[in-house]
């Protein structure tokens, strides 16, 4: 089973990839939490893309892919993953193609996390996270919304898209997601 989870920050698509990994082994992939390490232990990557996290822009393409390609060619492939936050552009869906075809790893589902804007903000509020201010949270809204339309057209086209009502509680949202992963699991 491979799923990438696409949805604005605050979705609730993070708790998830974590409860697929505490509760069924999946590896959990989140390009964010990769950054935030790199940031912190000042690595080259980290000093690169250290602006762009304050900011709440995306960090270029190029760099987000080379972490990913590193993670996937480090050692034996994991067949059991999640993604979360990424693929966060066409380019880097492209790229992710091209890394998964040539491990033999194709993606079984991409599960598309619904949720308002007002809730975002108001779920966001709470957290706490140095980039969770209400001027970066919009920032970040924005460049997730003008970059989502043809990321998800990317995957509809694979007929891999399954779109999820994303207010909802943990539980139930587990429940609907691990109820369509069999279904289009090769595994
Ligand atoms: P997240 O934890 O997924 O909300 O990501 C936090 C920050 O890391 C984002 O605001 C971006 O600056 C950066 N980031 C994480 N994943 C990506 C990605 N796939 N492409 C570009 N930037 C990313």
């Amino acid at each position: 089973m491979r799923v990438v989870f696409i949805g604005p920050p605050g979705s609730g698509k993070g708790t998830q990839a974590k409860l697929l990994q505490e509760r069924l082994g999946f590896e959990y992939i989140g390009t964010g939490d990769i950054l935030r390490a790199a940031v912190i232990q000042q690595t080259d990557t980290g000093k690169q893309a250290a602006p762009y996290l304050a900011q709440g822009s995306l960090v270029p393409d190029q760099l987000v892919n080379e972490i990913v390609a590193e993670r996937f060619h480090r050692g034996p492939p994991c067949p059991r993953f999640v993604m979360d936050g990424y693929p966060r552009t066409v380019a880097q869906a492209i790229a992710f193609d091209k890394i998964l075809a040539g491990v033999k790893l194709p993606l079984d589902a991409v599960i598309h996390f619904v949720i308002d804007e007002n809730e975002v903000v108001k779920r966001l509020s709470g957290r706490g996270r140095s980039d969770d201010d209400a001027n970066t949270v919009r920032a970040r809204l924005r460049i997730f919304e003008d970059t989502i339309r043809d990321l998800l057209d990317h995957y509809r086209r694979q007929g891999l898209l399954h779109d999820l009502h994303a207010v909802d509680t943990v539980d139930s949202l587990y429940a609907k997601i691990t109820a369509l992963l069999p279904k289009t699991s090769s595994v």
